[in-house]
């Protein structure tokens, strides 16, 4: 690990900087990375955001949207970059398989790596860190990197503000997880008096569906969602088919697992997507209920205690059918 003062001399001078976040990135992931990617290129870096996936359109407004890499479009163009880069900024992930085949090229990069993140247990390679699980969004820890740490708080400009805004404002469930707390609300009026517009953003995320998503969602709610009342546990479960009918894109089946959640009583809620080479999971509990324990054990993910996700490359009824297995053993957990 180098000391922040070694990072900041190495921030002092003009360098080749790589921005990352995770697979399928999300709302935090493109608010922190474009964030940090605004404040950086006001100090004369030369700043890529890498992306190693697709992201959902609701998130192309962002300012300097057009200026992100998506590394399977453009392979060659990105592993240079990263080779290049003096420093590679690592944004809500803190394992390398979160990054796909980009693992391999940050891993063997001659740059410095800093992470900047909110999940548990982090993978060692890095060389600075900026973590902190209690964090609501790493969105959050990269405004109190460039305010409390580098001391630049001048240069959060609208265009900062609004992808930090958005940052927290989705992974904090606009602002009503138990992980807000009265600092992150000073943070928000802060990033608010700043530029960010937060009902535009709000307008921009959640009023901008597809006539699709609304129908492929009534259609969950009414002939996907099972409920095992005994388990205090909902789930649904939708396949290829049921995507393709629907026609609905990368991001679009984001928060559909918060209505099962909804349902009184519900303690955990998932939902099981077919994807083209992979079955998906997306897990949300209520309360103490460990998600990412099952995230992790049983389907090679993890996340957050109340919202994780996995992957199988089982079929979509043996997923299903290995969740509800797994549920009896945590029983006395979800009845409490
Ligand atoms: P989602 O259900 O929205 O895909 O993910 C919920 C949370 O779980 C996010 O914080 C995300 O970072 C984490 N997560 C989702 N999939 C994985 C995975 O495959 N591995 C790990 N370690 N975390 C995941
Ligand atoms: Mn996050």
């Amino acid at each position: 690990m180098i000391s922040l003062d070694k990072l900041k001399q190495k921030l002092a001078q003009p360098c080749n900087i790589v921005i990352t976040t995770h697979h399928k990135p999300d709302g935090d992931a493109m608010g922190s990375s474009l964030g940090l990617y605004t404040y950086l290129i006001q100090k004369g870096h030369h700043v890529t955001v890498i992306t190693p996936t697709d992201y959902p359109v609701f998130l192309h407004w962002l300012p300097h949207n057009s200026e992100v890499i998506i590394y399977t479009n453009h392979e060659a163009q990105s592993k240079q970059l990263i080779k290049n880069a003096a420093l590679i900024f690592c944004l809500d992930f803190n394992s390398l398989s979160r990054i796909n085949e980009m693992g391999a090229e940050v891993q063997n990069a001659t740059a410095l790596k800093i992470m900047i993140d909110h999940h548990l247990e982090p993978e060692d390679f890095d060389d600075y860190r900026h973590w902190n699980t209690k964090a609501c969004a790493t969105a959050q820890l990269v405004y109190d990197f460039i305010v409390n740490y580098l001391h630049d708080s001048a240069l959060i400009n609208k265009e900062v503000a609004t992808c930090l805004y958005l940052g927290i404002m989705t992974d904090s469930g606009s602002f009503r997880f138990p992980t807000v707390t009265s600092d992150l609300h000073r943070i928000v009026a802060d990033l608010i008096d700043l530029g960010a517009n937060n009902a535009q953003i709000h307008q921009l995320v959640y009023d901008n569906a597809s006539e699709g998503r609304l129908r492929f969602l009534g259609y969950c709610l009414s002939h996907k969602l099972e409920v095992l009342h005994e388990f205090n546990t909902a789930l649904i479960t939708v396949s290829k088919a049921d995507i393709n009918k629907f026609d609905i894109q990368t991001g679009e089946t984001e928060g559909v697992v918060n209505y099962a959640l909804s349902i009184n009583g519900i303690k955990l809620a998932a939902f099981i997507t077919e994807r083209s080479n992979e079955v998906k999971l997306s897990l949300r509990s209520a309360g103490d209920f460990p998600a990412n324990e099952i995230c992790k054990k049983y389907f090679n993910g993890g996340g957050h205690r109340n919202a994780a996700g996995g992957q199988s490359t089982d079929t979509l009824a043996a997923v299903t059918a290995k969740f509800k297995a797994i549920l009896p053993e945590y029983k006395n957990l979800l009845l409490q």
